[in-house]
């Protein structure tokens, strides 16, 4: 497998820190504003509490919404792991590194361009099965 340069991984580190930073203040958005300070008073949840904590809470609020933010928060762990051990950014089907333009839009996508194109299929017509 072709090893990522560290110009790329330092720009493809940017753009999943700038991803999680904006996962993090939506959460905290949706814990604060949304459910507001009853429920921090509830919880006792402090301004600085840290990340670990505010995941804890959205799991005690049982919000529908707490289960996408963890997947989603989950997500971005295992994506900014896999770029610590240099496995960030390649495409799953083929191999090949996935532009940095994509990865922009699409922190979590799995694959390339063509391969993402080629797993949708072209319009489905008559005559096509797989
Ligand atoms: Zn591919």
């Amino acid at each position: 497998m072709e090893r990522m340069s560290g110009e790329r991984k330092a720009r493809l580190t940017e753009v999943l820190l700038a991803e999680k930073r904006r996962l993090w203040s939506e959460v905290r958005r949706e814990l604060f504003d949304t459910v507001g300070e009853e429920l921090r008073s509830q919880y006792d949840i402090p301004q600085d509490v840290g990340d670990r904590g505010l995941i804890d809470t959205l799991e005690d609020t049982g919000m529908a919404v707490a289960d996408i933010r963890r997947q989603e928060l989950t997500r971005m762990d295992e994506a900014l792991g896999r770029l610590e051990e240099g496995r960030y950014g390649f495409c799953v089907e083929c191999g090949a590194e996935i532009s940095e333009e994509r990865l922009r839009v699409a922190p979590y996508a799995p694959c390339c361009v063509s391969c993402q194109t080629r797993r949708e299929g072209p319009p489905s017509g008559p005559g096509v099965t797989l």
